[in-house]
């Protein structure tokens, strides 16, 4: 779990048409462990901040720091979930979960164990020797964060993970997004659209407004007396 830091971030896309700010003089700072909900409008610079902590982005102005270590490329140890699973249509569900350790050195015994462990606990046990296009779109999601969670990285950063999903599906799938998130107490940044899922899975939530996009409003979430 990893400390998240900005200090005086913008962020200007250069386009054809000439200059878009898409995020203003940000500062912000996100405790280990917390997990925060980034909501607003379409355009607000949601995916923009979450890209920036990520490393795909470079801001404009300012600092971006993870960790104390100032971030200017992406690292495993920030992982990240889209909307739409990344997932090797080559490779198994399992094989797809091994490749990160699989890059990184570790032993083929020990990357099985790995992986086979973190399927179990996404509810994909029986699913590793399947390929991703073999499972239903909520499944290909849990692979990815299986995926994404047996680097081990210190945060992890999703960008509307269930947006492409069915209402019963992203309810099942947040259930156990938040079991993961108590068992591995990761420090998470989740971008919706949805303030319901932000209030029901988040210590805290960020409400962001457009043009340019700066934090409107920056709220712990009070949790009853069994919240993480
Ligand atoms: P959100 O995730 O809240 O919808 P984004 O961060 O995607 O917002 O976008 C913020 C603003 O920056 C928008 O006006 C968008 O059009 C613009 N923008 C985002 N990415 C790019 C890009 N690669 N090039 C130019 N403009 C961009
Ligand atoms: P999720 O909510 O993760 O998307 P589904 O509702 O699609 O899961 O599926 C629930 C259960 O149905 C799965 O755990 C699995 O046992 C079974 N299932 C769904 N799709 C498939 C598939 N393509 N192949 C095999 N089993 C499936």
């Amino acid at each position: 779990t990893e400390r998240v830091d900005l200090a005086g971030v913008s962020k200007t896309y250069q386009t054809s048409s000439g200059e878009t700010l898409a995020l203003e003089a940000t500062d912000l700072a996100i405790e280990p462990g917390e997990f925060v909900s980034i909501v607003g409008p379409s355009g607000c610079g949601k995916t923009t901040l979450l890209r920036l902590i990520a490393g795909f982005e470079n801001a404009t102005e300012g600092v971006v720091e993870v960790g104390g270590t100032r971030v200017t490329a992406p690292s495993a140890d920030r992982g990240v979930v889209f909307q739409a699973p990344t997932l090797y249509p080559w490779l198994t569900v399992r094989g797809n979960v091994e490749f990160g350790p699989k890059v990184r050195g570790v032993s083929k015994t020990q990357r099985r164990e790995q992986a086979e462990r973190l399927l179990e606990q996404v509810g994909l046990g029986d699913f590793g020797d399947k390929r991703p296009y073999e499972l239903s779109g909520g499944m290909q999601q849990r692979a990815q964060i299986a995926r994404v969670l047996v680097n081990d990285p210190g945060i992890v950063l999703m960008d509307e993970p269930y947006g492409a999903l069915d209402a019963l599906t992203r309810e099942r799938l947040q259930v156990d997004l938040l079991k993961l998130w108590r068992r591995a107490a990761k420090t998470i940044v989740f971008v919706t659209h949805s303030v319901d899922e932000a209030v029901f899975l988040s210590t805290r939530v960020i409400v962001m407004s457009a043009r340019p996009g700066r934090i409107a409003i920056d709220r712990e979430i009070d949790l009853p007396g069994d919240g993480p």
